[in-house]
């Protein structure tokens, strides 16, 4: 006898969604839990190419330390952020991607980052029950 079972009970789901009014995104689990996680750290966990290469510029592997460092130019030293990354980040949508996570878009109007579930649960911080 075959028994097909798509769903593995075992597997963690989130069960609820929200946004709360501190800019965390409160996820309730299949389990239980309940998990929030800053809107700015979801931004940042971005796991798209192009976050992914943006992390890569920043971030020198170990390699490059052997080069000789640049002189940094005295004005333009900072990144200088569009208005739209300036502002605090907010989620503006969060649509299911397949059954395994959500494409979020982003108030900065970043929108490619798929979340699976496996990502959402190791990113933030499990609510202890205020
Ligand atoms: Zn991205």
């Amino acid at each position: 006898m075959n028994s097909v079972n798509q769903n593995n009970p075992s597997e963690i789901v989130p069960v609820g969604l929200e946004k709360s009014d501190d800019r965390h995104l409160v996820i309730d689990w299949s389990d239980g839990h309940q998990q929030r996680i800053p809107f700015r750290m979801l931004r940042d966990n971005c796991r798209c190419a192009h976050c992914i290469d943006k992390h890569k510029m920043y971030k020198p592997v170990g390699e490059a330390e052997t080069l000789e460092p640049q002189p940094k130019p005295k004005s333009l030293a900072l990144p200088v952020l569009s208005d739209a990354e300036a502002r605090p980040i907010d989620i503006a949508s969060m649509a299911p991607a397949g059954n395994y996570g959500y494409k979020v878009a982003f108030s900065d109007g970043h929108s490619s980052g798929i979340y699976s579930f496996e990502l959402l649960r190791a990113i933030g911080v499990e609510s202890q029950g205020e």
